[in-house]
């Protein structure tokens, strides 16, 4: 097989790899372990108050071990420039996730994009947390039966995001469509 091929390859499935981590991760290390462990308590703390993240230099720590242990391991048996080939496509669509979860929170959508998986990861806060584990994509949700699509998610008035709603906190009509608000105006 020609070089480049088997390094985009290798890339696609670091990707691949990552997309299947990120579900698993959020559903089972986080959800099904209920605070028993350092990421499921500070996840948890990102469903009380969704402006709180994690701190970045905690998330580039993990990103940088998962890359080094990668090309540690995967260069004895796949040889170093694969096993960087797929480090990268898992270290860069890890970074993708992470900045992509934050603009969830605090940014509008602008496509399909981002009106999709707003929509998704926003169901998943505030229409029931054991459904919509993937944030990049609905893939694994699809194929472990945990997408729940709904109609319009119901955002506690005094949780939604800053981008969804007026000054003075009313549903902007753009996003009336997926969303509405709920609950007592403060
Ligand atoms: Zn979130
Ligand atoms: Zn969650």
């Amino acid at each position: 097989m020609n070089t480049a091929l088997s390094f985009s390859i290798a890339a696609l499935a670091g990707l691949a790899t990552w997309s299947f981590t990120e579900y698993c991760m959020h559903r089972f290390l986080g959800h099904a372990c209920k605070g028993r462990n350092h990421f499921s308590r500070e996840h948890l703390a990102h469903h009380t108050d969704p402006g709180y993240f994690a701190p970045t230099w905690q998330k580039a720590l993990f990103g940088l071990a998962c890359v080094l242990t990668i090309v540690g391991v995967g260069q004895a048996l796949l040889g170093f420039a694969i096993a960087l080939s797929y480090a990268s496509g898992f270290g860069l669509s890890y970074g993708f996730y992470e900045w992509l979860h934050r603009r969830i929170h605090t940014h509008a959508p602008r496509n399909w994009y981002g009106k999709m998986v707003r929509k998704h990861h926003l169901s998943h806060h505030f229409t029931d947390a054991r459904q919509c584990h993937g944030v990049t994509s609905r893939v694994w949700d699809r194929v472990f039966g945990t997408h729940r699509p709904v109609d319009k998610v119901r955002v506690p008035r005094k949780l939604a995001t800053q981008w969804m709603v007026t000054d003075g906190g009313e549903m902007i009509e753009n996003f009336s469509q997926s969303y509405v608000l709920v609950g007592r105006k403060r």
